[in-house]
């Protein structure tokens, strides 16, 4: 059986940072979401519309979806204007039973269930005509996580534990609005029956755009006594 395909569509990007606050940009906040998101996924072929800092127009985010014919488009955003929380979107318009309605519900509430300890507002599951939703023919989802403009919200997006706890409600919810068992999820329990010789395996603690953040974490580990963490890198393509 092939792997099932999806689209993230890390939002902004170039010369578009998207929302700017407290000194973070959306654009990086997005891809590197998108990044680790990404790494996480197993069973799952993931097309990035972008996997750097590069500039990429709404219409090639769509040409994209459009050449793939993906199970999922997935666009990632952080908001900005003065309000806080989560809240995802469909394109306004779409009849009620439409795939796009129900992956939106499972990815909008996986995530809230990952974001519980940090008590996040539910904006709630909205509709809006943005134009990577509008014009794609796939169920396409977008997301907007928290406020970067509100300084407590902008300080969780500085905080990798938050981070990596709504990149793992992302994969969660993907995992379920492609119908794929939570077996299938890198954060599974292992078989038991499956390890010995000849077996390897990896615990990762981060995934980063950038090395040095990727170097950061890495002196946080050997700080705590993991003295066989090693740094990776994996190549996307788009
Ligand atoms: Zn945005």
């Amino acid at each position: 059986m092939s792997k099932p395909v999806i689209v993230l569509d890390p939002g902004h990007g170039g010369y578009d940072p998207g929302a700017v606050a407290f000194g973070l940009e959306e654009k990086t906040l997005n891809l590197n979401l998108a990044l680790e998101v990404a790494a996480r996924l197993e069973g799952i072929k993931v097309l990035l519309t972008r996997d750097r800092d590069v500039f990429v127009t709404l219409a090639d985010r769509v040409a994209l979806s459009r050449r793939a014919g993906p199970e999922l488009f997935l666009s990632l955003h952080a908001n900005a204007g003065g309000g806080r929380g989560f809240e995802s979107f469909i394109a306004s318009g779409l009849p009620g039973g439409h795939r796009a309605v129900e992956k939106q519900s499972k990815i909008h509430g996986r995530i809230m269930t990952a974001l519980k300890p940090w008590t996040i507002i539910d904006r709630g599951r909205k509709r809006a005509a943005f134009y990577v939703l509008r014009h794609n023919p796939f169920p396409a989802v977008l997301i907007e996580s928290l406020f970067i403009d509100n300084e407590r919200e902008a300080g969780l997006w500085r905080d990798s534990r938050f981070v990596s706890a709504l990149a793992g409600g992302v994969v969660r919810g993907i995992y379920e609005a492609l119908g794929l068992s939570p077996a299938s999820d890198k954060i599974r329990e292992l078989d038991p029956g499956s390890s010995g010789p000849g077996t390897l395996y990896t615990v990762q603690v981060g995934a980063f755009a950038y090395l040095e953040n990727a170097r950061q974490r890495l002196a946080e580990a050997r700080e705590a006594g993991f003295k066989d963490a090693y740094i990776y890198h994996k190549q996307y393509s788009s």
